[in-house]
Parts: structure tokens; C-alpha cells; sequence
């Protein structure tokens, strides 16, 4: 008999992909096999996202278009979880239009996936279980990664700031992180396996263990995990720009494994605008702190989340968003135009600027960066640089592909045998989103 499949279609950010690869551990565990074809999975999952409506408009196309699906095959589960399904009325309103889906269940019931799936084996009707409060995180939880070089490490769940904007304090709960013992312990449990990078989770992992008794801080972490034999990188994932300490920065410039790379969300470049999002610093704080950033890691690559059209947002708030990206001078951007996500505070906020507008500031700052980004890329031609190997390129040219430690994708002729494997490569060709280049030696 053929075996049973699952398929899980990931929306949103890496925390939700890290999710996933939750799920698709206790799957695997269970006897299924992962497969990329919907039409031969016995389970399907859709794990949602819900910061910008954009993103939910898509989860509800794409759940609509599997009811031939399951006309074809009855006996097909289809679940549907994620932050989406932690909003108030939504798991409701969505078993309502979609009375196919067998499963709804939230964030912080992953772990009840086995029980659920036996439940609507059982049941005519969709089983809906969504956990308002926080479970303890479950150390036992089976994990089966998509990669076998990166690695991503959740270090802490939820989040207490409460941007105005943003819904995700909402449907991940409050801030919870988890022992220092307990992260070291699966870091080592990966080298072992040979993953070479670890890249570390949270919400502001600059607010690590202030929740807990154990006196450990996010730079002290970073200094135990440094020292763990056959991992080459150390990267992390989000960092309030409120809570970036010295002690991070020395941490960062002193640990030999921690990439020179930060991801330090800005959202606005307008003091104004920064305090009606509820951010906790100015303008100049922020650049005083890139400053410092530079001055102790010169070689530091930034990166950054940029809300545009954010209520209320005028010319003169847009122009100092613009001045914020030139002098930070940062590797890359995310840009967003704002979304109203209802329930937060902003979405009662008065929003006069038209679409239009929004859109044609989105252009302008999109055109500054990308001019940034190509002119320091440029700057690498020539230059040899250390890559870790992920895996085949997807340029169509039969290439591999790897990043820098500043996270930059380098493309370059070689075989899979070089997957896992730091090697130089000369920069013979970069361009706005990667660099081209020839393999120079192996590490
Ligand atoms: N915790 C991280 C932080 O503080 O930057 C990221 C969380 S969020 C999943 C990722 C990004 O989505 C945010 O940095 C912000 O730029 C963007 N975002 C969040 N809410 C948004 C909204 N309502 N409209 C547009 N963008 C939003
Ligand atoms: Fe959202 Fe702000 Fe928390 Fe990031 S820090 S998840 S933007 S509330």
C-alpha cells in the first residue's frame, strides 16, 4: 500500500515557516510523507498569515480552490492554522464559507495536530480548536527542516509592544522565552547533524529572558552559542531597534560565528510618525544607533522594514523616511504600503492620504533602495567572498548557490558535493539581487 502524504503551504514570515516545519515533523512522525503535489496528499495544511490583508486575500483564494480536491477524494483532510485563525471570529467565519476544511486550529495548539486529524476522521463537521493563552513550548516536538545547512531555532514566542500597527501581539500572545540550556542543547543537536547555520527567532530577540529568572540576555546567548563545535554561522531575527543593547553590539563584534549582518526594522523615518506607531525612539536615536552599529562592526550589513502611508503620514514624514534610507545606507529593504488590520489601534486612526499617494511614495523609496543596494553590490566586483553552499541555484544555469555572511545569494559553477561547505568566490558579476561569481576554493 502506498504510503500517506501531507503538503503544507507556508504564508508569512519565518517564524510561521519554522511553524511548519513543526508540523511537518509531527506528520512525518505519524507515517506521512511529504510530498509538493496537492492532488496525491491524503492531508493538506495552510498555515496563515495575517499582518497585511494582502496576505489573507490569498489564503482565501487558495483555500476555495481545493474543493475539487476533496470532491475527488472524501477522505483528503484539509486544516487550516496560523495566525489568520487566531483572530476573533475568523475560524468561525472561515468553517462558515469553506465547510470543506476539516481542521481549523491556531498558534499555539500545534502540537494537538495528531488529535485533530483523528477527530475529523471521526467527524462530518469542521473541528475548530483555537488556544487563546500560551502553551508552555513543547521541547519534544518532532521538527522536520526544509534545509540541511540553515537551520532556524526559535528562541523566544510572541510579543509585548504593541506597535500600533501590528496584529501580531494579538495572535501570538504575549512574550515567552524559552531556557537558555534548551536552545544551546538543540544547537548542539544540529551541529551534530551537520547544519552549519543557525539562524536564531523571535519577535524582538533584543527582549530575550527579560520574562524569565534566568539572568541570560540575548548577547550572552549568543557568546554560549559561539563556542558550540562544527556550527560556521550564527544569525537572528528580529531586533527592536528600543532594545539593541552595547552588549549585543560587543557581542556581535567579538563572536567569531556571528554573522556581521543585523536586521533592524526602522518602519518610518519620521519622529512623528515613530511615536503614533508606538516605536520608543526618534529618528536621530535611530541613526545615533546605526552610528554606533558602524562604528563597532564596520563591515556590518543592515537591513530593514519600511511601513509607508502609515494614518496620517505626510510629505515632510515620507521625505525623512527617505533621509533615514540614505544615511543608514542599509544592504536591503522590505517596503510595505501600511494595512489596516483591524483591532489595532491604527486602524482607528483618521487615514486621509489616497492610494495613489501611497503608492507613488512606495516607488520613490523602492527606486532609492534599489539604487543603494546595486551601488554596494557593485562595490563587491572583484572581491573575494566567503559563501556558505545552500543548495542548486535557481537562475536556470545548472548552478549552486550560497549566501554571504552579510546574507547576499552568490551564484557559481560547481556540484551538490559542495552543499554544506563554506568556499571563496570571486565576484565577477553582481547585479541588484545577487552576485554572480567563480568558485576559488573550497574551506
Ligand atoms: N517583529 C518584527 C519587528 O518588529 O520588526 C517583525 C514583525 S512583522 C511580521 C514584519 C513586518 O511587517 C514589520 O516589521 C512591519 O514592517 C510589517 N507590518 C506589520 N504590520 C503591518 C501593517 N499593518 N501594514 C503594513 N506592514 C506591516
Ligand atoms: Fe509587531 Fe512591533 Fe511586535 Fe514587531 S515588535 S511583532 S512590529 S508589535
Amino acid at each position: 500500500m502506498d504510503s500517506k502524504k501531507f503538503t503544507i503551504v507556508t504564508y508569512g514570515c519565518q517564524m510561521n515557516e519554522h511553524d511548519s516545519e513543526k508540523m511537518a515533523g509531527i506528520l512525518s512522525d505519524m507515517g506521512y510523507e511529504w510530498t509538493e503535489d496537492k492532488a496525491e496528499a491524503d492531508v493538506i495544511l495552510f498555515n496563515t498569515c495575517c499582518v497585511r490583508e494582502h496576505a489573507e486575500q490569498r489564503v482565501y483564494g487558495n483555500i476555495g480552490m481545493l474543493k475539487p480536491l476533496k470532491q475527488v477524494n472524501p477522505d483528503l483532510i484539509i486544516g487550516v492554522c496560523g495566525c489568520m485563525m487566531q483572530q476573533e471570529g475568523m475560524a468561525q467565519k472561515l468553517a462558515q464559507t469553506f465547510p470543506f476544511v476539516d481542521i481549523i486550529f491556531g498558534t499555539h495548539n500545534l502540537n494537538e495536530l495528531p488529535k485533530l486529524i483523528d477527530e475529523a476522521k471521526a467527524s462530518k463537521f469542521t473541528v475548530v480548536d483555537i488556544h487563546e493563552q500560551d502553551h508552555e513550548f513543547d521541547e519534544s516536538m518532532p521538527i522536520r527542516r526544509a534545509s540541511k545547512v540553515s537551520a532556524w531555532v526559535t528562541v523566544m514566542y510572541g510579543c509585548n509592544n504593541f506597535c500600533t500597527y501590528c496584529i501580531v501581539p494579538y495572535v501570538r500572545g504575549r512574550e515567552h522565552s524559552r531556557r537558555a540550556d534548551d536552545i544551546v542543547n538543540e544547537v548542539k543537536e544540529l551541529a551534530d547533524q551537520g547544519y552549519k547555520e543557525i539562524t536564531l527567532l523571535g519577535q524582538n530577540v533584543n527582549s530575550y529572558g527579560k520574562d524569565s529568572d534566568e539572568k541570560v540576555e540575548f548577547a550572552d546567548l549568543l557568546r554560549m552559542l559561539d563556542d558550540i563545535e562544527g556550527v560556521e554561522r550564527i544569525r537572528f531575527t528580529t531586533s527592536h531597534p528600543k532594545d539593541l543593547s552595547d552588549n549585543l553590539i560587543y557581542a556581535m563584534r567579538d563572536c567569531k560565528k556571528v554573522c556581521h549582518q543585523l536586521h533592524l526594522p526602522v518602519q518610518s523615518g519620521s519622529t512623528r510618525i515613530l511615536r503614533r506607531m508606538n516605536r520608543h525612539y526618534t529618528k536621530e536615536g535611530y541613526l545615533e544607533l546605526v552610528e554606533k552599529i558602524k562604528a563597532n562592526i564596520p563591515d556590518i550589513a543592515l537591513s530593514t522594514d519600511i511601513i509607508v502611508g502609515f494614518p496620517g503620514e505626510t510629505d515632510e514624514d515620507f521625505e525623512d523616511t527617505l533621509d533615514v534610507v540614505r544615511r543608514a545606507q542599509y544592504d536591503l529593504a522590505y517596503t510595505f504600503i501600511y494595512s489596516k488590520r483591524s483591532g489595532t489601534p491604527a486602524a482607528k486612526l483618521e487615514d486621509p492620504t489616497p492610494r495613489e499617494i501611497k503608492q507613488q511614495r512606495l516607488q520613490r523609496l523602492i527606486d532609492l533602495q534599489t539604487a543603494i543596494t546595486r551601488e554596494k553590490n557593485q562595490r563587491l566586483n572583484g572581491a573575494v567572498v566567503e559563501v556558505l553552499v545552500e543548495g542548486p541555484s535557481r537562475n536556470g544555469k545548472g548552478q549552486m548557490m550560497g549566501r554571504t555572511a552579510g546574507n547576499k545569494v552568490v551564484n557559481f559553477e560547481g556540484d551538490a558535493s559542495l552543499i554544506g561547505k563554506l568556499v571563496d568566490v570571486l565576484i565577477t558579476e553582481p547585479s541588484t539581487w545577487f552576485l554572480n561569481g567563480r568558485l576559488m576554493n573550497v574551506k
